[in-house]
């Protein structure tokens, strides 16, 4: 069984001696209501570590009033089996107070890449990203942090955030897992009716469609996006927030597709009050 750890100055004191021991650590962030998702990212951070903390947090200041914060999943107990089982040697599971003391006043942000996509819908959300991760960084003291591809403009934004604040810390990134009929794992997927569930998976396959494209020499951003527009007002009554083509690491939306740049092909899109978001990552041949 994992160690379950509440306060920060018993996670900065594990860490420490972990540490003094000659171990390495990786830090796996994530709210909660642990998926194969999550669980492949810590049996990830396994074999970059020799000890891996995996923290559970439903850090408020990432949701806006009106989100799902007072009804996101929190599952505690199965975390616990499901993060001990993959492999996490210890949990940081504090109490919001603990993180967030009465007086409270500082935040990190990232300016530019925080403003489009998810941060265009969500203004206040990356903040309480970029805060919240610069704490655990702190709480923690890893020497690698691993993230899910899963939120990949989180990905861009947090290895913006390491390399601009000097942390001493390596990213790595592991892949989406997917359901076998590709709709990518996520906590939020529960709240899907039978309907929307059956139509969520036309956002992998769209995503798919793009990548084809593009793989298929189509370089002109808004042919893609057209395809994908198509297939999924075809089979879904999916509300598209954005269909985006941009550079993987700037965000910058991309008109025509130079050859050997990565681009990331993202959606959002709204199936009643659930907001689902996918994404691929593309080198143009
Ligand atoms: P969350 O609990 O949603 O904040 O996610 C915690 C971490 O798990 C983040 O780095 C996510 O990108 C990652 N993650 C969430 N879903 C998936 C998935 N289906 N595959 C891989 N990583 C994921």
């Amino acid at each position: 069984m994992s160690t379950i750890v509440r306060e920060v100055r018993a996670m900065q004191e594990y860490s420490r001696a972990e540490r003094r021991a000659g171990r390495s650590i990786a830090v796996v962030p994530t709210m909660g209501a642990l998926h194969e998702g999550h669980c492949s990212l810590i049996r990830l951070a396994r074999e970059h570590a020799d000890r891996v903390v995996t923290s559970i947090f439903v850090n408020p200041t990432q949701f806006a009033p009106g989100e799902d914060l007072e009804r996101y999943p929190r599952p505690f107990e199965r975390d616990v089996e499901r993060a001990s089982s993959a492999g996490a040697d210890a949990i940081f599971a504090p109490p919001v107070e603990e993180l967030y003391p009465a007086g409270y006043a500082t935040n990190v942000t990232v300016d530019g890449l925080t403003s489009v996509l998810e941060g265009a819908a969500r203004p206040t959300h990356f903040r309480g990203v970029t805060t919240i991760v610069t704490k655990l960084l702190l709480c923690t003291l890893p020497d690698v942090a691993v993230f899910g591809q899963k939120d990949g403009q989180q990905v861009a934004v947090l290895r913006r955030m390491v390399a601009d604040l000097n942390f001493p810390v390596r990213i790595v990134v592991g892949p989406t897992v997917r359901e076998p009929d590709g709709l990518a794992m996520s906590s939020r997927n529960v709240y899907l009716s039978e309907r929307e569930r059956a139509e969520a998976p036309v956002l992998y396959r769209a995503l798919r469609l793009g990548e084809e494209a593009i793989r298929n020499g189509e370089r002109n951003a808004a042919a893609i996006q057209n395809v994908m527009r198509g297939i999924i007002a075809e089979h879904s009554r999916g509300r598209i927030d954005y269909c985006s083509i941009a550079d993987s690491g700037s965000l910058s939306e991309q008109a025509e597709l130079k050859r050997d740049s990565t681009v990331m092909i993202s959606l959002a899109v709204r199936f009643g009050t659930t907001r689902l978001i996918d994404n691929v990552i593309v080198t143009v041949p």
